[in-house]
């Protein structure tokens, strides 16, 4: 689905993709082109800080074992609690996506209204929990499979069947890829993708500053 051109402006865009796509580059670039950026990954670290509601949840529902000796969470004991139980997951999702939503909607608000050329949303599960309706359009980042695996396996050290799990566990590519508004390759190099997301980032700024302009009058 592309979206027609110059029939709406877009002032927050959303990024998305697969595991390893290449979203927190992509998202980076946009950042150093003036873009204010809001990641989901950050905002699921920030609600459940110590002393949090949804840390207090978690809990509840879990038990004292998911928390460290401090008090803040600890990551890998809720990973090894709800691994392979699919209602403790289910119940950790209803936990965390709402107080996620939540404060994503805030901050998104707040961006909308400064004086950033663009803000930039990036959330890897952003069709999965219906955050499309938070931004204006969606920026799919596609990566050809074998480069995906490739990049998977060397940045979270793991070996060719855990990256392939991993993959397999999420909406397939081609899903998200239909429902996108706009679409960068990160398949090749870094400086290939960097050419997208300045073409991309020129023209969604370009479109939104053209129709601040008043109007051209006619000069006879
Ligand atoms: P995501 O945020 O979608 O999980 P990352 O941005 O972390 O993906 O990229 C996955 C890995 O691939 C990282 O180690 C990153 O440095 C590397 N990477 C991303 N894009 C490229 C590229 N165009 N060329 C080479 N390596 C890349």
């Amino acid at each position: 689905m592309a979206r027609p051109e110059g029939t709406e402006s877009v002032r927050v865009l959303g990024i998305t993709g697969g595991i390893a796509s290449g979203k927190s580059r992509v998202t980076e670039a946009f950042r150093q082109l003036g873009a204010a950026t809001l990641s989901a990954d950050d905002l699921a670290r920030e609600i459940v800080l110590p002393g949090s509601p949804v840390l207090g949840q978690l809990r509840e529902r879990f038990g004292p074992r998911i928390l460290a000796a401090d008090g803040s969470l600890d990551r890998e004991a809720l990973a090894v609690v709800i691994f392979g139980d699919e209602e403790a997951r289910r119940d950790l999702n209803a936990i965390m996506h709402p107080a996620i939503a939540q404060l994503a909607q805030a901050h998104l608000e707040r961006l909308r209204h400064t004086q950033a050329p663009l803000v930039v949303y990036e959330a890897p599960l952003l069709f999965e929990v219906g955050a499309e309706r938070r931004v204006d359009a969606v920026l799919v980042v596609k990566v050809a499979p074998q480069v995906q695996l490739c990049r998977l396996m060397a940045r979270d050290g793991l070996d060719e069947t855990a990256a392939r799990l991993r993959i397999a566990a999420q909406m397939p590519q081609e899903d998200k890829l239909a429902r996108a508004d706009y679409v960068i390759d990160n398949s090749g190099s870094p400086a290939q993708t960097q050419v997208q997301v300045r073409d991309l980032f020129r023209k969604l700024t370009t479109s939104a500053a053209g129709r601040d302009q008043p109007e051209s009058l006619p000069s006879g």
